[in-house]
């Protein structure tokens, strides 16, 4: 693999020092809890002392949804959506999303909508109206903006005007490949949406169910762009890869399972 001559220089090169003896686990841990605390100083420093940082940098700054996504993007959603008034205020902000305000629904104690709305459109993409909260609609919203337009721009060439779901309150038990299983769906208080599609500017139509696993390569890595674009706003991501029961169709849910499939 190398030269001879380099071959003869590593053979003469002395061992290695044996590492010197370290502090046990609580030294780690100190230097490990020093770090952190670093972090957060020079984080925090940085957003009082440099004013103009971009929001998106600054940890004290609110969410803003048209920003593009920083390493503080994940926190700042998880503060946003953090209490159902907290996400309205925040989608009552943003321009290009349309939506309406209903009354909570409160069907029994394992089904409801907490922060009700009906979500219509995205910052491109119209959707057939849809019940859903406020979280779901505000992750769909950052996903569809900094994750879905981006991915078809730049691999198929144009935006998307309109995304197809199959809906996203439904009060039942989560779907397994065996059956019905014992816990209630993320969708009994539609904390997960389920995606089967897009259609293109041009009115080009692209599912999940033919585009996955089909014989054109753009739109295999574009599913697969979407796919991987929504573990970075949704906990929860199950698609083809994950089972039989998600081979139309993309869930994107808030439980922390941490899925991303
Ligand atoms: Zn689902």
């Amino acid at each position: 693999m190398f030269p001879n001559h380099l071959r003869r220089r590593a053979a003469r090169a002395p061992a290695p020092k044996p590492a010197r003896q370290r502090g046990g686990g609580g030294a780690f841990m100190g230097r490990f809890l020093g770090l952190v605390v670093a972090l957060f100083l020079s984080l925090f420093a940085g957003s009082v002392l440099l004013p103009g940082i971009p929001s998106q940098y600054n940890i004290l700054a609110e969410l803003d949804p048209e920003a593009p996504p920083s390493p503080l993007t994940r926190f700042k959603v998880m503060r946003a959506t953090a209490t159902p008034e907290g996400c309205l205020a925040m989608l009552e902000r943003i321009d290009d999303i349309r939506y309406a305000r209903l009354l909570d629904r409160q069907v029994s104690d394992s089904c409801h909508i907490t922060g009700h709305v009906q979500l219509r459109g995205l910052s491109g993409a119209s959707m057939a109206p849809v019940s859903t909260t406020c979280e779901t609609a505000l992750r769909l919203y950052l996903w569809e903006r900094h994750s879905l337009q981006p991915a078809a721009r730049d691999i198929l060439g144009q935006g998307a005007r309109a995304l197809e779901h199959q809906s996203s309150y439904n009060c039942r038990r989560i779907r397994t490949d065996r059956g019905e299983g014992a816990e209630m769906s993320s969708h009994a208080t539609a904390s997960a949406i389920d995606i089967k599609g897009v259609i293109l500017e041009s009115g080009r139509h692209l599912t999940v169910q033919e585009g996955w696993r089909g014989q054109d390569p753009q739109q295999r890595a574009f599913w697969r762009a979407l796919r991987d674009g929504a573990c970075r706003w949704f906990g929860t991501v199950l698609g083809p890869d994950f089972n039989q029961a998600h081979a139309d169709h993309f869930h994107m849910g808030q439980d922390r399972y941490g899925a991303c499939r």
